[in-house]
């Protein structure tokens, strides 16, 4: 199982963290260790000081590919959710400053967290989902499918021209403007649409 993950999908969490809109999508992976497991805790890491949240609407690949047309990507991917792709950001500063790879921002054990899938065919348009991220019962982050720079079937048929897609893959599309920081006790909650996906206290 790979998970793959968009970065700059929405402008104008790009302007927050002062990157340019990309003219491709930008790709990056974590290991099949940073998926957290339902039921086990997520415990805030040592090794950073400033663990942000980045809520994005989650994709699960539903049959094998590669070379996948965009006319034709809709049909591998059948779940949806909404997850955390969680950052240590002060370590990506640390490395962007020095043009060096992401992992140790990004890729860590349990970093990856999914919420409860939804079939895909609930919902009509896929380019009209919402969806939102609670931080202590606050509104933190609102996105729409609709907002992203580069589409479900268009990241699909990016990644596939690269890597192999295989069932049981997992893409994470990118999060929208509202990024921040949490720190221990913190209560996490996203909803797509009014159906809440994913409850996770930061232990
Ligand atoms: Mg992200």
């Amino acid at each position: 199982m790979k998970i793959f993950c968009v970065g700059r999908n929405y402008a104008e969490h790009a302007a927050e963290l002062g990157n340019d809109v990309p003219q491709e999508p930008v790709i990056f992976m974590k290991p099949k260790s940073a998926l957290l497991q339902s039921h086990i805790p997520f415990y805030y890491p040592e090794f950073t000081n400033e663990l942000h949240y980045e809520c994005e609407l989650v994709l699960r690949i539903c049959k094998n590919g590669k070379y996948i047309q965009e006319k034709f990507a809709g049909k591998y991917y059948d779940s949806i959710t909404a997850g955390i792709d969680f950052t240590a950001r002060d370590i990506q500063n640390e490395l962007k400053s020095k043009g060096l790879p992401w992992e140790k921002a990004k890729a860590w054990d349990n970093s990856a967290v999914v919420g409860k899938w939804i079939p895909i065919s609930k919902f009509p348009n896929r380019k009209n989902i919402n969806f939102c991220l609670y931080k202590n019962k606050e509104l933190v982050q609102q996105g729409n499918s609709g907002n992203m720079i580069f589409s479900f079937d268009q990241i699909i048929s990016h990644i596939s021209q690269y890597f192999s897609l295989n069932i049981g893959d997992l893409v994470f599309t990118g999060t929208p403007a509202g990024v921040g920081e949490v720190v221990v006790s913190d209560e996490l909650e996203a909803f797509v649409e009014d159906d809440s996906v994913l409850l996770l206290n930061i232990k």
